[in-house]
């Protein structure tokens, strides 16, 4: 097949790359490069099938730049970590809004299956738990996350209107705390913040008193779920959560980096950023009933790899 990419040198688009390729597709990434990175993609250039364009979907990318016929669109380009958005809102807004317009103006005109990946973020600081799939979610609508939440939000309802109004064979993942190798070790998030300081020797900076929760999930499993989504018939318009359901709290979470690394570092709580969500936790049995999905990897052991990589990250500066 032939797939196209949007975001593939970010952290989670340049394993899914490596994944398509690896399977014989021919894939073409298109990115801006505003927080990816070409290293990400070093294993899967040596690859003839994959092709690199930098462009930015906010425009909407000539014809012959993406040449017919693509038979799968994977939409991920988005900054997606809180500095990531912060340090981008208005290009947040508009690569959920254009871009995502853009990539499913392509599969519209291919006929290709479309998958935009969404995320946890839409359901913002949740009244329920765990997140379902048919909650709404309790979003700030102009507060600093809101550039994120909301244009993934927007993104969700354009690719639906594509489904409804032109029949295209659209799906939507809710994606949750992914991590893993290529998380950008300066994204702000807290694993590679976590394992950076743990390594280095310096104090775990604690968000508020890190009783706040997450559920990680490692970045193979993600993939896997991603890809099963995408080529499982039947699920045009479907959304479906993607992510770990082990929940843990940041307090939990820097223990156990600290226990991994055999570091001694201390812990640090420094202030709670503003609408930092209090819990989240996938309810994952859409995954598991439709796409017969349930990550694999427990966290020690996500964590290993993870570790090693910023490790490697370290010797390098
Ligand atoms: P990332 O920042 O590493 O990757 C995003 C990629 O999109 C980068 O390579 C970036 O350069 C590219 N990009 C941004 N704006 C672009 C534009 N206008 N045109 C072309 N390319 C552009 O983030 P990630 O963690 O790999 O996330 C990938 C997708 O998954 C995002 O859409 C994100 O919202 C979603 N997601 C991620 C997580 C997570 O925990 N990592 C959780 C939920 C959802
Ligand atoms: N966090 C933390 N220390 C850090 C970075 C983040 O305690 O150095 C907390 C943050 O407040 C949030 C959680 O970890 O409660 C996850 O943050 P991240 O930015 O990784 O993802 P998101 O907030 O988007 O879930």
């Amino acid at each position: 097949m032939r797939i196209l990419v949007t975001g593939g040198a970010g952290f989670i688009g340049s394993h899914l790359t490596d994944r398509l390729v690896g399977q014989g597709h021919d894939v073409v990434v298109v990115d801006n490069f505003l927080t990816g990175r070409y290293t990400n993609l070093t294993q899967a250039s040596t690859h003839p099938n994959l092709q690199i364009l930098h462009h930015d979907m906010i425009e909407r990318p000539a014809r012959d730049l993406l040449p017919s016929p693509f038979d799968r669109v994977y939409n991920l380009a988005c900054p997606a970590s809180p500095r990531g958005y912060g340090a981008y809102p208005i290009e947040t807004l508009l690569v959920n809004a254009n871009g995502t317009l853009h990539a499913l103006e392509i599969a519209q005109r291919d006929g290709a299956r479309f998958l935009q990946t969404s995320t946890s973020e839409v359901y913002g600081d949740p009244t329920i738990h765990p997140q379902v799939e048919d909650y709404w979610g309790n979003v700030n609508p102009n507060g600093p996350r809101s550039c994120y939440d909301e244009g993934k939000r927007f993104a969700e309802s354009l690719t639906m209107e594509h489904v409804r109004r032109h029949d295209l064979d659209a799906r939507i993942a809710r994606i949750f705390n992914t991590y893993g190798p290529r998380n950008h070790p300066r994204d702000g998030r807290v694993v590679p913040n976590f394992c950076l300081q743990a390594l280095a020797g310096e104090p775990l900076t604690v968000y508020g008193d890190g009783s706040q929760t997450r559920s990680f999930c490692y970045v193979d499993d993600l993939v896997r779920g991603l890809e099963l989504l995408m080529e499982t018939d039947g699920l045009a318009g479907e959304v479906v959560n993607l992510g770990n359901p082990l929940e843990v709290t940041m307090i939990e979470l820097a223990q156990q980096v600290i226990d991994l690394t055999g570091s001694t570092s201390t812990i640090c709580h420094v202030p709670l950023p503003k609408d930092d969500p209090t819990r989240r936790r996938p309810d994952i049995r859409k995954a598991q009933t439709l796409l017969n999905w349930e990550p694999d990897i427990p966290l020690a052991s996500g964590l290993g790899p993870t570790i090693e990589y910023f490790a490697g990250v370290l010797t390098l500066q």
